[in-house]
């Protein structure tokens, strides 16, 4: 039988495609294997042959390591055990205290391997009304016909679905440091980090440009000394923060006895203020508040109106990122080491010109305080800013395609995707579809947090569930 929908006997059998195999798309599969009671097909559609990884859990560094601990990163909400339980009994724990393992910041490899390892249990135990099958391919277009959406891939196949979930995840970093520039075309600017070559065929004759102060960064820092990359490292954003170290410390939990709707962006941060300043008498900062409010943030951003959220995007969203996206300890430690040896040197400002001179790639910058302007002369550049948002600039074919066509829209912060919270795509008509869902960094714009694993394995479970509920 083709994965069309129809089975041979002619009943109608509901079909849902999943575009995307990280993840989301590999968990939300899982999740409609486990409690669909009724005949169902589905079809996972996703660009690589290696499923479950996706960009966060297949890296060339064993020392890129999870920025959650392991206790934190069961994919399962109602089994938060799993993950150490998993590894715990992989034979990948080889010595070190067990008791430990809950605690530590586990490889980014390894927790690919368990992603694997729920996919691959999971097609064991395929129940006998579901039809499973897999397109290895990127889905190019939609087109709906009938109660049906087209979705055609690169290789030439089509597949026939009632439902569609957008599960496409992390996209490319945008390129809005270098706007304009002909550099962009360069062969010394590497504009996907995640990518081994990167950090590939180097020597030590001249300087390297990281552009991003975050957690990619940090990848990428870590993957130059891996390579013994011997030359200076500079890393550039707007504002220069440094990144926090993840360390014990005092949530200040008291802070939501006193949060109640309706928030107001100037009323959070003044609530906020007056926590940091407690927290600062332990000598700790807004990590303790960030971690208090977790449960709260996306009831606080959905709350928010358009100027506040834009409010927030421009006065707050820099310190909220470094409170909230911190690096175990010991990477933490690496890090600093190279700040202090003068390897690696974090810079605020903005780049203002960058092109190829003499071999080298010339970049004029403004520094944020003086507003001088300087040269610096490196080997080549690599985006670090993190992954695009906004859906009118993805290098997609199938985003350019579902937009142009008015399936999906942009969300007025140009985070994501228009959709309600529980991952139903809104309509041109402002209704929510029947037929198109998503979830993860797509939901961002509605939810704000909804990148990290202990957000997404509750909404892939919660997706399951509502797309054998309409
Ligand atoms: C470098 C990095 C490190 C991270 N580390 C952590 C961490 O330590 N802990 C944590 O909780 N979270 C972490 N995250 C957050 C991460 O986003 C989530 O944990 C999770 O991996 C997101 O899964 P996803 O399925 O939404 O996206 P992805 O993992 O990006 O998977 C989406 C997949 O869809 C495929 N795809 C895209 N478009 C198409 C198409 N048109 N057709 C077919 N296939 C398509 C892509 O090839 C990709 O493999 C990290 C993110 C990154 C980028």
């Amino acid at each position: 039988m083709s994965p069309s929908g129809t089975t041979s006997t002619g009943t109608h059998t509901q079909h849902i495609a999943i575009i995307g195999g990280g993840f989301c798309g590999i968990l939300t599969l899982v999740n409609l294997l486990k409690i669909a009671k009724n005949p169902l097909h589905i079809t996972l559609i996703h660009t690589e042959e290696l499923l479950a990884k996706g960009i966060a859990y297949d890296t060339y560094s064993d020392q890129h390591v999870l920025n959650v601990e392991a206790r934190n990163m069961s994919a399962f909400p109602d089994d938060p055990n799993h993950f150490v339980n998993w590894y715990k009994d992989s034979g990948l724990h080889s010595n070190g205290d067990a008791e430990q393992i809950p605690f530590h910041y586990l490889s980014r490899n390894i927790y690919g391997k368990y992603l694997q390892s729920i996919f691959k249990e999971a097609l064991i135990h395929i129940p006998h009304h579901i039809n499973l099958y897999f397109v290895h391919s990127e889905a190019t277009d939609m087109q709906l016909e009938g109660d049906h959406f087209r979705i055609s891939c690169r290789d030439g196949s089509s597949v026939l679905a009632h439902k569609v979930v957008l599960a496409t995840g992390n996209h490319l970093p945008g390129h809005s440091a270098l706007n304009g520039k002909d550099f962009l075309n360069s062969p010394k600017y590497f504009s996907n980090p995640w990518k081994e070559e990167s950090v590939n065929d180097l020597d030590d004759s001249a300087p390297v440009f990281i552009i991003g102060t975050g957690l990619t960064m940090v990848d990428v820092v870590i993957g130059l000394q891996e390579k013994k990359f011997n030359n200076k490292i500079y890393a550039l954003s707007p504002k220069g923060f440094n990144i926090l170290a993840h360390r014990p410390h005092h949530p200040q939990r008291e802070i939501l006895d006193e949060l109640a709707p309706p928030y107001e962006i100037e009323k959070l941060v003044q609530l906020f203020r007056k926590y940091v300043h407690k927290a600062w008498k332990h000598g700790e900062s807004g990590e303790t508040v960030v971690d208090a409010v977790r449960s709260k943030t996306q009831e606080i951003w959905q709350s928010l109106d358009l100027k506040d959220k834009q409010r927030f995007m421009s006065h707050v969203r820099h310190l909220w990122g470094v409170a909230r996206h911190r690096l175990p300890a010991h990477i933490h430690n690496q890090v600093q080491d190279l700040i202090t040896q003068g390897k690696l040197e974090i810079l605020a400002g903005r780049i203002q010109d960058a092109f190829e001179e003499d071999g080298l790639v010339t970049l004029k910058i403004k520094r944020r305080k003086s507003q001088q302007e300087e040269t610096i002369k490196v080997a080549r550049v690599i985006n670090c800013t993190g992954p695009q948002t906004d859906i009118l600039k993805f290098d997609s074919l199938l985003f350019q395609n579902i937009i142009r066509k008015g399936y999906i829209f942009p969300d007025e912060m140009r985070l994501g995707v228009e959709a309600n919270p529980d991952g139903r795509i809104l309509q041109k008509d402002g209704k929510p579809s029947s037929q198109l869902f998503t979830l993860g960094t797509l939901l961002k714009g509605k939810l704000w947090e909804s990148t990290a694993v202990p957000e997404l394995r509750m909404q892939t479970k919660k997706l399951a569930e509502l797309l054998l509920a309409i």
